[in-house]
């Protein structure tokens, strides 16, 4: 794999930033977008731009076909058994909350519960709240080892006549565990209970079969795959789908409206209410092929390199802990020099051109089991370098002094 070709793809890699050579280790938040994604945006917007489904004329046609092949591309790419089963939606947070809300409405009443981990992204455990406070249901939580591994042993405990759904993430944002999913639905199926898998941070870098894993929904975001922002899928197995009710009332998510009586549209309009981001979507399918033409394992593999080579290096660095030290992790790295906070970490990268996020990243109860305030997080992508991986290391050498 010859990443130097592959950063070429990516113009916003070649620029300064106060004046130095910008890295950018902020690929968990959102990824950047290749020269395909960028350009594909522009063509729709400069020749392709209508309102898809309902139009008459050759734009809408044309639009509307894009967007339908689309669908089918992402279908192949989870390998879901039908296109119907692809939602397009805004990102994970709302495919999220489409299936919370949703599925609430049909199979979560008072005194029922739901199990999420303690190593969710806020937008994996806020609308299970929201749902719980609703319908007097109640949250039940997998705990996690200091190593950030998922007590599995745990979560066969929370199992009970009660238990509704789980919730988890395949990857951890935070901890760049990649959590024993298949594991936790052969689980939860065994108890009749379906599975929810926040994908987030796993879609760029694991194969993902839905069939095979056999969950029962699947989320994620484009713009943390190469793609644009606004536009995300949510995946649900097509016997759930039939049976939850619509999540937003509106144009094309019916069959037909009186004021006495509406019909739904079926899958997946039932559940694509107003005008999608057309433009979006067909810009994730250029993201689809990018990832594509150099293969979601090499992908994997080159990070897995790139994760290894920084973890040893950093660990080389006095005072420096690392967050999420399973076995099995994603190019995720979240650390802490000695007691320094990490913004003051994070400002001082940021002055010598390197780009990495500070914070809680959304995950406050990761934080709360460390006793932490939050991390220093850097994430990489397939075009990172070992070069950039040694500038960071030599630019916490140098801070690392001054934080001390
Ligand atoms: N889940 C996880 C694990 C995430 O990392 C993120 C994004 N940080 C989300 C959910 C939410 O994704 P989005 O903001 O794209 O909706």
């Amino acid at each position: 794999m010859d990443i130097s070709n592959i950063r070429q793809l990516f113009p916003i890699l070649d620029q300064k930033v106060y004046g130095k050579p910008l890295v950018y280790f902020d690929n968990a938040a959102t990824t950047q977008k290749p020269q395909s994604v960028i350009d594909t945006l522009c063509r729709y917007y400069t020749t392709l731009n209508s309102n898809i489904h309902r139009g008459a004329h050759y734009l809408a046609a044309q639009a509307t076909d894009e967007y339908e092949q689309t669908r089918r591309k992402v279908q192949a790419f989870i390998n879901a058994r039908h296109s119907r089963e692809i939602v397009f939606t805004r990102g994970t947070t709302e495919s999220i909350n489409l299936v919370a809300s949703s599925f609430a409405e049909q199979f979560i009443g008072n005194g029922d519960e739901v199990i999420v981990s303690a190593m969710e992204h806020h937008s994996n455990i806020v609308p299970w709240q929201l749902v719980c406070e609703r319908k007097g249901a109640r949250l039940r939580v997998i705990p996690f080892s200091d190593e950030g591994i998922l007590d599995i042993k745990a979560l066969e405990g929370l199992f009970n006549e009660h238990t509704r759904i789980v919730a988890v993430n395949h990857v951890s944002n935070t901890l760049g565990t990649v959590n024993p999913i298949a594991e936790i639905i052969e689980m939860a199926h065994s108890h009749n209970v379906p599975v929810l898998i926040d994908g987030a941070q796993a879609i760029s870098h694991r194969k993902v079969d839905v069939q095979k894993l056999g969950c029962d929904f699947y989320c994620f975001s484009g713009h943390k795959m190469y793609g644009p922002m606004g536009v995300g899928v949510m995946y649900g197995r097509e016997e759930l789908l039939e049976q939850m009710p619509p999540y937003q009332g509106g144009g094309e998510m019916i069959k037909d409206v009186t004021f006495e009586r509406t019909t739904y549209n079926e899958l997946p309009f039932k559940f694509e209410a107003g005008t999608p981001a057309v433009g979006d979507v067909l810009g994730l399918s250029a993201a689809i092929d990018f990832i594509n033409s150099i293969g979601i394992e090499n992908i994997a593999a080159y990070e897995e390199e790139l994760t290894e080579y920084a973890t040893s290096q950093l660990l080389k660095i006095e005072g420096l802990r690392i967050f999420g030290t399973a076995p099995e992790k994603t190019s995720v790295i979240s650390f802490l020099i000695g007691n320094a906070h990490p913004y003051d970490t994070g400002t001082l990268l940021d002055k010598l051109g390197i780009a990495v996020r500070t914070g809680h990243h959304c995950t406050q109860p990761i934080m709360d089991r460390y006793g932490i305030p939050g991390t220093v997080r850097a994430s990489f992508a397939v075009y990172n370098t070992r070069e950039e991986i040694d500038t960071l290391i030599a630019a916490i050498n140098r801070i690392a002094p001054m934080l001390l």
